[in-house]
């Protein structure tokens, strides 16, 4: 039977993080017909499955959209990269592993703005339910559930916990589990990641719901745009093999296309605002101005550092050793291959009277660009930092109802005085922390003092935000700094407010 003589009781557009989850809940108990859309194809690539591979898949087109933001004004006009998962698995297939839940305290703030039922006490049992975590569960950790996560390799490198130390001789916290009681202070990192491979959702949700008769995976589809009959959605016109495809729907048609592609998607089928889409000219079905507004996303920075001992992972990155990390991995399915790298990390707060922390730090005993672009030369190792409460708000616009063309995207990184002085925090108390002895001489590691110069004389987009948004005093010591300030990794846009 071909799709168009059928109709599914659910779409879901993107097999992503959500649609994978969605897919495999909804067919559960085979009573209802579920089709799953995804433009992206096949998962099935080393690049993907091995962890430590995790630079290659965001920065290639097969596998991830290559968005670029308009001209960022509050960091110097610069162009970000913004890639988002184009492949079964969407961004878990493309992303960095680190599982952190967030604090229980967010959950309860969204209780308290109006989300019922989304506090920490509601949403905990799903986290358990959801998780397998290689240490056993407890009341707060799941140890049945579909998605695997441990800890990499086992800190095995001595940096890891250094960094740990620096942060408890700092005067912060040991925490043993951050995704357990204590959210707060410094220890080792999770990662979902399991028998090696990385967890995504279409390795833990997908997979095991495919030979369900109730469910329908097409691939290499591009959704046009959502029918709407009197404002109701009743199915979906998309693009796959050449040809336009119609699809029908008995109950709901569900975006689960990402923080970029759902409310272009929304916008491309005319719910949106007037103004915006008579300017892409498309027909207006339903007006909704909040579609793509509050854009939001969180920055990182990196410091990096030279090390003196040669323990780092930069001496790893030759081709030599990565054939042996890989055969290893592809044997054993363990050792270098089969971790994300950021094994240790920290929570803290950016000043007093903050109520829970809004600062992470990611921990890599390796001096890198975060999409593997380029190395330092020689022993290093680097911070990440990003301040999690960003208030900044940018948007996803549409520009042309040619479904092809990406909407134009602007997150106005830094616009709020409140995101700049967070950041001016993680300059100076990761300088606090890397200042502590235990960064000088734990496990027997010895850093250098002198690495600032190299790294200015070698910067690339140096001017970004240091000289011009975040002015310190000069550094007393060691180092710095923040030549990559990077990362767009977990926007969030508005869908359906209005
Ligand atoms: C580089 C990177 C690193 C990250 N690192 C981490 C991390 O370490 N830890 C963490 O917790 N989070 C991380 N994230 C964020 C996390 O991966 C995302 O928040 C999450 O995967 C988003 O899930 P989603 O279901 O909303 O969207 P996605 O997983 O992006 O899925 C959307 C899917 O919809 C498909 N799609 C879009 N438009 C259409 C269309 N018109 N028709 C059909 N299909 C369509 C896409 O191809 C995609 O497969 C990272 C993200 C990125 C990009």
């Amino acid at each position: 039977m071909s799709i168009q003589e059928h109709t599914f009781d659910y779409i879901i557009v993107g097999a992503g993080s959500a649609g994978c989850v969605l897919a495999n809940r909804l067919t559960e108990d085979g009573k209802h017909s579920v089709l799953l859309l995804e433009t992206g194809g096949s998962d099935k690539s080393i690049f993907i499955q091995m962890p430590t591979a995790l630079s290659i898949p965001m920065n290639t087109k097969k596998y991830a959209w290559q968005f670029e933001t308009e001209p960022e004004p509050y960091l110097d006009n610069r162009r970000m990269h913004c890639p988002r998962g184009k492949v079964l698995g969407g961004s878990s297939s493309i992303n960095g592993m680190v599982y952190a839940r967030g604090h229980a305290r967010d959950f309860d703030e969204w209780q308290q703005s109006g989300a019922e039922g989304w506090d920490y006490q509601h949403c905990l049992p799903y986290f358990r339910k959801a998780e397998t975590w290689a240490f056993g569960g407890d009341t707060y950790r799941g140890d049945s559930g579909p998605l695997g996560v441990n800890n990499g390799n086992q800190m095995q490198n001595p940096l890891y916990q250094a960094f740990i130390n620096a942060g408890v001789e700092a005067g912060y916290f040991n925490t043993s589990d951050y995704n357990g009681a204590q959210q707060e202070g410094f220890g080792p990192m999770h990662m979902t990641i399991k028998g090696g491979r990385r967890c995504s959702t279409a390795n833990a949700y997908l997979r095991p719901a495919m030979s369900r008769s109730n469910l329908m995976l097409v691939t290499h589809a591009l959704v046009h745009k959502v029918q709407l009959e009197d404002k109701k959605a009743v199915g979906v016109i998309y693009e796959q093999g050449g040809r336009t495809h119609t699809a029908r729907v008995n109950r709901e048609v569900i975006l689960s296309a990402g923080s970029i592609g759902s409310p272009h998607l929304l916008q491309l089928s005319g719910i949106g605002d007037p103004e915006l889409l008579a300017k892409a000219g498309i027909a207006l079905e339903h007006a909704l101005p909040g579609v793509g507004k509050n854009l939001q996303d969180h920055l990182e920075f990196y410091f990096q550092f030279r090390c003196l001992q040669p323990v780092s992972l930069n001496r790893k990155l030759g081709w030599w050793s990565r054939l042996k990390i890989g055969t290893r991995w592809i044997l054993k399915k363990d050792g270098l291959g089969a971790t994300n790298h950021f094994e240790s990390c920290g929570f803290i707060r950016s000043k007093a009277g903050v109520e829970w922390p809004d600062l992470q730090y990611h921990f890599l005993p390796a001096a890198m660009r975060y999409d593997g672009k380029e190395a330092f030369d020689g022993d290093g190792f680097q911070l990440h930092i990003g301040h999690n409460k960003p208030q900044s708000r940018g948007s996803v616009d549409i520009v042309s109802a040619d479904p092809h063309q990406p909407p134009r995207i602007q997150f106005n990184y830094l616009q709020e005085e409140a995101d700049r002085e967070g950041f001016r925090a993680c300059v100076r108390l990761t300088r606090e922390i890397i200042n502590q002895s235990a960064m000088d001489l734990s496990g027997g590691v010895k850093f250098s003092q002198d690495w600032t110069y190299k790294a200015m004389s070698r910067s690339m987009p140096l001017s970004v935000v240091p000289s011009k948004v975040l002015t310190t005093p000069p550094a007393p010591a060691k180092w710095v700094l923040m030549r990559w300030p990077l990362l767009i990794r977990k926007p969030v846009s508005m869908v359906c407010k209005d």
